[in-house]
């Protein structure tokens, strides 16, 4: 008997939101049309091109066909020789039920909508359990799109767009060098929301420095408040937070390392989300912390009904003597802390002291400071 032929490779980008770990991850374009936001590594040194929709959908196709061996053959087929090694991603959406796509790579809005929605309309196809077809967008690209351009993707079987909103304020958009406005990012918000789709805001807190720390706020809260009063009550605007990190090699550190950027100490950062949470007033929108990046995990909820509560929280935390606020930070960013009350747990105390054994006991700027620059671990 003929050994059974091998599914041919099919391309994956880089990276994806925590939320599509168990996603299909289809590449519609490679890398990102922008590519110059101060703080972000990911495809800094690439080059953005678009793949002809001929080779999206044959990936698809070799997706579908891995699919069906693992199905039949289960886990054990990855190691036969016949699969890519891409199909390991098609492992995790089999896990997790068959339900979710994520369109790869920065800005898949940016390709023809007609061409998105042939991609869009295959998935579905080759993958009728999906109910979650979900793509990152640029704000200046959804900006542009007009409502019978969002509605052929929505028809189409686009669900949710993540956006990066960064930060709110045009001063800090521009020092970050986003290429969008405050303007623009409403505007993008709105066309979504208005479309039917489910919108994703990822926003930095920290991201203005010191320096620009109460105009972000400010900004940002703006931003999301109009576009949480644009989105209907069933649908309402998830926000996703992503404490911001400086990354050796990006523009931003060495903004930080000319003494141009000061990035926000962990207890600076529970200031900036308190003042946030004020800010946002009773607008109504679901708060995700689904971040390593983040030192609070449980800060999340839906507002304004979880308001007061996150208050306490981010309170408890401000209230803390500095040394427990900087030993917390540091516990958290090695895992071993989740919420203030772990620092009551002897077990996870002893285990972060044991990491100061030998050395000189740091004071708590020092740890702070450890803290902060550990963020970058996490990217
Ligand atoms: S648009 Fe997104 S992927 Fe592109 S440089 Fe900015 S943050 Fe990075």
């Amino acid at each position: 008997m003929s050994p059974a032929p091998s599914i041919p490779s099919f391309e994956q980008g880089p990276i994806r939101p925590p939320s599509e770990a168990h996603s299909l991850l289809v590449r519609v374009i490679r890398n990102c049309t922008w590519n110059r936001c101060t703080f972000c590594p990911v495809y800094k040194g690439t080059k953005s091109s678009q793949r002809p929709l001929e080779d999206v959908l044959a990936d698809v196709e070799a997706m579908a066909a891995a699919a069906a061996v693992l199905r039949a053959e289960g886990r054990g087929a990855l190691h036969g020789g016949r699969l890519p090694q891409e199909a390991f991603q098609v492992m995790l959406f089999l896990h997790g039920g068959e339900r979710h796509v994520f369109l790869q790579d920065a800005d898949p809005l940016a390709v023809r909508p007609e061409k998105l929605a042939a991609v869009i309309a295959r998935v579905r196809e080759r993958f009728p359990t999906v109910d979650r077809v979900t793509t990152y967008g640029r704000a200046s690209t959804l900006a542009r799109r007009t409502a019978a351009q969002l509605g052929l993707l929505r028809e189409a079987g686009l669900t949710r767009v993540h956006l990066g909103l960064e930060s709110g304020a045009d001063e800090v958009l521009m020092a970050i060098d986003k290429g969008c406005t405050s303007g623009d990012l409403i505007a993008a918000g709105t066309n979504a929301v208005q479309a039917g789709l489910e919108l994703c805001f990822y926003l930095m807190p920290g991201l203005g420095g010191r320096e620009q720390a109460t105009a972000h706020v400010a900004g940002s809260a703006r931003v999301i408040r109009a576009v949480a009063t644009a989105a209907p009550a069933e649908r309402p605007l998830v926000v996703r937070l992503r404490t911001a990190a400086v990354v050796p090699g990006t523009p931003l550190a060495a903004r930080q390392a000319a003494g141009e950027f000061v990035l926000p100490d962990d207890v600076e950062v529970a200031q900036e989300l308190r003042d946030l949470l004020e800010e946002l007033g009773d607008a109504r929108l679901e708060l995700r912390s689904d971040h390593a990046l983040n030192l609070l995990p449980g800060l999340e909820g839906s507002l304004p009904v979880d308001r007061e509560r996150l208050l306490g929280m981010l309170d408890g935390f401000l209230a803390l003597p500095r040394e427990q606020q900087a030993r917390f930070a540091v516990g958290a960013r090695l895992g071993l802390f989740g919420e203030i009350g772990d620092l009551d747990d002897p077990v996870r105390t002893a285990r972060l002291e044991s990491q100061f054994v030998g050395y000189e006991q740091p004071d708590a700027d020092e740890l702070l400071a450890a803290a902060t620059a550990l963020r970058a671990r996490f990217i």
